[in-house]
């Protein structure tokens, strides 16, 4: 992958400068909200809208958030709150059967987390698509009433074959012509029940010859007799997503629809719709807008909702918060940030063009964020024993790190030193390689916070392998104390007292695919999984880290940011997760 540089944050975004503009037109000058959302009947009960723009994310409730998902928070909440608006947060439960409650609190959760909220002042713009299906209903048989919708009897096989394609025009359905009465008979009687499951449709009568296939009298509403978890079985026909998104924006006084640039081809058919359901006087004017900004693609990541289900449901990861999942409950559980989102956000920027966002961009942003954020902590991940051979048996002392180096205002931690210490085994080489150093025979190096030592020996495992290192300290070199650095080392490592340590399960999380762009080409995403992608190991941690609380988050000197497990952690007995290295070593 390209070593290129993280880019500089845009100061702007091209959505910003529609709303400056707009402002500067006084576009909603006139636009009235009636405090909750409504036609044009509703709104013309209310004063001037006091939010200068309303925007909204609204999820459909059939999986989890995802890191895509974030760019949309921060977009849609971030526009808001920096224009003295409101953002909605909108379940879009137009589609029954496949929505459920777990989604609806996991998404809430999410958006709080990432420091956004739906109560503002006198009221909660929490809202669900599902409260509109009557007025959905009434808005189309008002299309149907001007003659713009028709009931159509043609099978779904027709309808394809009869739409035409990108460089031919379609042909109109026989049932086009129907009278406005017989629409309206059928279309109630499709309501009542009276006809089978996809025996009918309503459609938007518009033009079947538009070079915009959307164009093409679109379905607006089908038979469907589903259980909807909202509304139950009141409704055996559920409007479609194109004709359900624009009324709902349009009832909630959406001054900025922002959705992804999928939708672009939908957007006359946004404006067709409102405008005729304007003229009819159901909707009150101004009406929304929508825009398209490009969705987030980053490597080493799949964000599509079948593929993040495959993944718990073959049981590849643990659960939707499996720490190595890009959900936000799953980053969240790695111990990324909401501050570390917000700088990654605005760091890729708003643009009307799709790329793929290198997933180091979102490490180093982590980073970044938890250098600050973080303090600091011992950890010896892979231990062999050190013993001072000078240094007296039930002896220990106090040695003193700082908590952070930036913020010396953090102050410092009591860490004890004593003769049996835990240090990393890659601290240690019975012969040295070049550029070497750390420990080998009769070379110096510094214990951190505490004396300068002079190795000695070692002792090894019939196998060869060393499993204790001998060392001797020179007494007047302890840290911090006067004339400490008369004796220069080259070498500084870190150590933990083995008779006050917290031995400790620590998961080492890397990147959950081996491929940056997972399942491309012909491969199945599932054979680009990491096999390595968690390793789970015994560490000794300083005893300070036995009583870290779930959540907290610290830089273990010299290996990386590690968080307290929020799910397996137990008072007294944290578990740590790696959250992030403190260096790239994806690099190539
Ligand atoms: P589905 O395929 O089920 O529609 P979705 O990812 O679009 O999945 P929604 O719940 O509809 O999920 O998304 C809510 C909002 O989040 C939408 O407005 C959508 O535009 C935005 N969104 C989803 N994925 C991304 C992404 N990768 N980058 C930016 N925004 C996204
Ligand atoms: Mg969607």
């Amino acid at each position: 992958m390209s070593a290129e540089k993280t880019p500089i944050a845009p100061a702007s975004n091209f959505i910003r400068g529609i709303i400056d503009r707009d402002l500067a037109e006084n576009k909603f000058a006139t636009k009235n909200w009636a405090g909750s959302p409504g036609g044009a009947e509703h709104q013309a009960t209310g004063q001037v809208d006091a939010a200068k723009i309303r925007t909204r994310f609204p999820p459909e409730p059939n999986g989890y958030l995802h890191i895509g998902h974030a760019k949309s928070i921060f977009l849609n909440f971030g526009l808001a709150r920096d224009y003295s608006g409101i953002c909605h947060l909108r379940f879009d439960d137009t589609n029954p059967e496949k929505e459920e409650q777990e989604y609806v609190d996991s998404i809430s959760e999410m958006v709080q987390w990432l420091g956004f909220g739906w109560n503002n002042e006198s009221e909660n713009n929490l809202y669900y698509a599902s409260d509109y299906f009557e007025f959905m209903y009434e808005a189309a048989e008002a299309l149907i009433e001007h003659d713009n919708a028709y009931v159509d009897a043609q099978s779904a096989d027709e309808m394809r074959i009869n739409r035409g394609t990108l460089t031919e025009a379609g042909k109109d359905s026989p049932y086009r012509n129907r009278t406005i009465a017989e629409n309206l008979q059928l279309f109630r009687e499709m309501r009542d029940g009276k006809h089978a499951d996809g025996s009918l449709v309503l459609r938007a009568k518009i033009d079947m010859a538009s070079p915009n296939i959307n164009m093409r009298d679109p379905a607006i509403y089908r038979i469907k007799r589903a259980h909807h978890h909202n509304t139950g079985d009141k409704w055996c026909i559920y409007p479609m997503y194109t004709f359900a998104h624009p009324i709902e924006d349009a009832l909630e006084q959406i001054t900025h629809s922002i959705c992804t640039l999928e939708f672009e081809d939908q957007r006359p058919f946004y404006d067709w719709l409102l405008e005729k359901l304007a003229d009819a006087s159901l909707l009150a004017r101004p009406l929304p807008h929508q825009y398209e900004f490009a969705r987030l693609n980053l490597t080493y990541v799949v964000l599509s909702k079948r593929k993040l289900i495959q993944l718990v449901e073959d049981k590849h990861v643990s659960g939707w918060d499996d720490p190595r999942l890009p959900t936000l409950a799953g980053a969240r559980r790695r111990g990324y940030t909401p501050e570390g989102f917000k700088l990654f956000t605005d760091r890729i920027g708003v643009s009307k063009a799709d790329s793929w966002i290198e997933y180091t961009i979102l490490e180093d942003c982590m980073r970044e964020v938890l250098n600050e954020a973080a303090e600091r902590r011992i950890a010896v991940l892979d231990p062999i024993k050190l013993v001072i051979d000078n240094y007296p048996k039930s002896q220990s002392e106090d040695c003193f790190a700082p908590n952070h180096p930036l913020k010396p205002e953090l102050g410092k931690r009591t860490v004890q030193l004593s003769k049996e210490l835990w240090i990393e085994r890659e601290d240690f080489m019975e012969e040295p390689a070049k550029g070497y150093f750390r420990l080998f025979p009769d070379n110096l190096v510094r214990l951190r916070y505490g004396y300068v030592v002079k190795c000695t020996s070692c002792e090894k495992d019939p196998n060869g392998n060393v499993t204790v290192v001998h060392c001797e300290y020179l007494p007047d070199t302890k840290s911090g104390t006067p004339g400490s650095d008369a004796v220069k080392v080259k070498g500084n490592i870190h150590w933990v007292s083995a008779a006050h340590a917290y031995e400790c399960e620590v998961r080492l999380y890397d990147r959950l695919f081996k491929e940056a762009n997972p399942g491309s080409g012909d491969r199945d995403f599932l054979n680009d999984i990491n096999p390595n992608s968690v390793q789970t190991i015994t560490a000794q941690l300083e005893l300070s880290l036995k009583d870290a609380k779930p959540a907290e988050t610290f830089q273990f000197e010299r290996h990386g940011y590690f968080v307290a497990d929020r799910k397996d952690s137990i008072a007294g007995k944290p578990v740590f997760n790696r959250t992030v290295t403190l260096r790239d070593a994806w690099q190539k």
